[in-house]
């Protein structure tokens, strides 16, 4: 019994493939239940990466038209959020706009400086900084970052994502090894703080399988990561990350074997708006 809740969309405009195909995907890999949990719109204006505002309404009539042409495979409407703490009144907002069954919160960005000289800096010198991006002008900050100090941030920005309980599933939770930026070092600590804020927040974390089809090779979260949210309570369910519709269910094998080598003996499955229920793996 095996569920994909987090694909996305062409309205997004970097994914491909039509809506049907997904669901066609999904049924291809044997899942019983899928969820789109496309980019919803993002909450700092315009972006090449989120569907547009005026595109919401059509997005949720696709995939309410898909659930009812597809009586035996339950097809959940959800959104994936790019979570800041300044735009929580905004993608409330955003969220309020339809009857989601869940909202994957995600972080992608990290508010870095342009200034390269000592000053004292204002709001403008910053800027939101696409941290999974491949444009070379985004990889290039990399370059400019201490890695363990970017990790620090995404961790501490996760925590604030969970508590600001907008999100039923947290995306992708370290989503900075994605080009192979790993941490050094034992980060034990931080995993650990982060898991207890989940386990606090009452969030279910994905086991994302895209890390896969990426330079670091490794499902998200890794496994120090999830023995930590294994030991801290914290439920764990199934994403593909899909972008395309032959991405749908993959390596859903190897997350369970991940998921069983943490410790874990069941996956979160949806059971109601918001609320999820464990099922034996
Ligand atoms: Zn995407
Ligand atoms: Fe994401
Ligand atoms: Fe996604
Ligand atoms: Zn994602």
């Amino acid at each position: 019994m095996l569920f994909d809740y987090h694909t996305h969309t062409a309205r997004c405009k970097h994914a491909s493939g039509r809506m049907a195909d997904y669901v066609l995907a999904a049924r291809k890999a044997g899942l019983d239940e899928m969820g789109f949990s496309d980019h919803l719109p993002y909450p700092k204006g315009e972006s090449p990466y989120n569907m547009a505002p005026e595109e919401l309404p059509l997005y949720v009539d696709e995939v309410l038209d898909l659930r009812a042409q597809n009586p035996d495979l339950p097809i959940r409407l959800a959104v994936e959020a790019d979570y800041f703490p300044e735009c929580e009144e905004e993608l409330a907002a955003q969220i309020a706009r339809a009857p989601f069954d869940y909202v994957i919160g995600s972080v992608h960005y990290q508010k870095v400086t342009k200034a390269r000289e000592q000053r004292i800096l204002t709001d403008a010198d910053f800027w939101d900084w696409p941290i999974d991006s491949p444009d070379p002008a985004d990889q290039e900050e990399w370059l400019r970052h201490e890695v363990n100090e970017v990790w620090r941030e995404y961790l501490h920005q996760m925590r604030l994502c969970a508590a600001s309980g907008l999100f039923h599933i947290i995306g992708h939770a370290d989503l900075p090894k994605k080009f192979g930026n790993t941490p050094h070092g034992d980060f034990t600590a931080e995993y650990r703080e982060t898991a207890r804020a989940f386990a606090a927040a009452g969030v279910v974390v994905e086991l994302n399988t895209s890390g896969l089809r990426q330079k670091v090779a490794e499902i998200y979260p890794s496994m120090p990561f999830l023995r930590e949210l294994r030991a801290a309570g914290v439920g764990i369910t199934l994403g593909s990350d899909a972008h395309k519709p032959e991405q749908v269910g993959a390596f859903f094998g190897q997350a369970v074997e991940w998921a069983r080598r943490a410790g874990y003996g069941e996956l979160m499955r949806f059971e109601a708006p918001g609320r999820f229920r464990p099922q034996a793996i």
